[in-house]
Order: C-alpha cells, then structure tokens, then sequence
C-alpha cells in the first residue's frame, strides 16, 4: 500500500490515540518520494524576533510500497521519535529510551516496530513471485510477474519458453527487486549461483485450481 497524506492523517490521529494517550500535539505530516528512508522525524530550531522556533515535521515515504502493517509500524516508528524528543531524555536516535517505549509498544499492541525498517529500504521490500526455469540450452532464467498476471505465467510460462523445469518461489530477497514485475511473459537469464543465494530464504508454491500453494518448506 503507497501512503498519502490523509492515510497518514489519519494514522497518526489513530496511533495518537490509541498509543500515545493523545499526548501528541499535531505537528506536520508529509509525503515525500524518500528512496532511502520510509520515514523520518525532524526537530529544527531557529530564531526569530520572539524566541526560539521549534519546527517538527514527520515525513512517510511513498517510494515504498509497503503492507499495511508495516507502513503503520514505520508511521509509530517515527511517532516514537516524537514522543521522545518531548518528553524523553536527550538520547542518540534509536538510544535506550527509543528502544523501551519501542519493545513496549511492539509487547503491548502487537506491533513488530524495528529500527531496521526505517533506516533502511531492504526490510521493507514487497515479497516477490519468482518462477526459475531450466531452459534446454542449460541456462537458468527466471521471470518476475504481477501477482495479477501470476497463475496465467504459472501455466504458459514454461510452454513459451521450452523450459525443461520449473519451480516457483516467494521472496523478498532484494536481488529481485532489480527485475521490473512483469505483465507479459519475460525470462532473466540469471546466473544460478546468485539465484541460489537469493532463493535462500524463499518459500516455494505450486498453483492448483487458481489457488496458490505454499510448500511446508522452500
Ligand atoms: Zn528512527
């Protein structure tokens, strides 16, 4: 799910709620196109002729496209660096007091916030359909479709290429996030030894009836 601004709205209003007591007071929410970064939290000062400024801001990245959960635990996450920076001691980012109201709130509300998520795009990516083919020639190709086109590839895909085998796997590796999702048959000539080191961590199915399978282990 891409966020915009009123899910973000009404996120915040939410979690505020729900989670920090309301003690929050509304500060500037933004959508950004962040390609490193699925949130951040701002604090600047500056002065003016009355004082001290302070100007807080969370920004949500819509260059991820996320779960919903996981958009909403990026959105606390950020919330908990608000929180701490009111009402918490002055700590590095992600310091003890981050990491306590965090634990606490993942215990409480069955969240599953990490320090990893935001600060990184790699925990975040969309889990990926793969079908790697043996072609005839003996090289290794693989095709990455829609979820849209998936049972239509799962039938023609190994017709169309010849393909002497052929087995289909979820991951959410990031070697596959360099291959667009396709809409139309498309084969990767890959090199097995990175394909077998993607896959390591991927779970394989089959397609019975329009029904996708998960294997009990990959
Ligand atoms: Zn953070």
């Amino acid at each position: 799910m891409t966020v915009t601004l009123p899910i973000l709205c009404d996120r915040f209003n939410r979690f505020n709620e729900r989670i920090f007591g309301g003690r929050l007071p509304r500060i500037p929410l933004r959508v950004s196109s962040a390609a490193t970064r699925a949130g951040s939290f701002s604090h600047r000062t500056s002065r003016s002729r009355s004082g001290i400024v302070h100007t807080r801001s969370i920004s949500i990245s819509s260059a991820f496209d996320l779960e919903p959960d996981a958009l909403d635990d990026v959105i606390i996450h950020e919330m908990i660096h608000y929180w701490i920076d009111l009402y918490g001691p002055r700590e590095t980012p992600h310091g003890p007091a981050f990491r306590a109201m965090m634990d606490e709130i993942n215990r409480t509300h069955g969240r599953n916030i990490s320090i990893r998520l935001s600060a990184t795009p790699e925990a975040s990516r969309k889990p990926r359909f793969v079908g790697v083919m043996e072609l005839p020639d003996g090289r290794t190709g693989i095709v990455v479709p829609v979820r849209s086109r998936l049972a239509a590839m799962y039938r023609d895909i190994p017709r169309l290429f010849g393909a002497v085998n052929c087995r289909w796997y979820v991951s959410s590796d990031g070697y596959f996030s360099r291959f667009p999702s396709a809409l139309k048959p498309k084969l990767y000539i890959t090199d097995p030894g990175c394909l077998k080191a993607a896959l390591a961590g991927a779970r394989g199915f089959t397609i019975s009836s329009d029904r996708l399978i998960m294997s009990s282990s990959s």
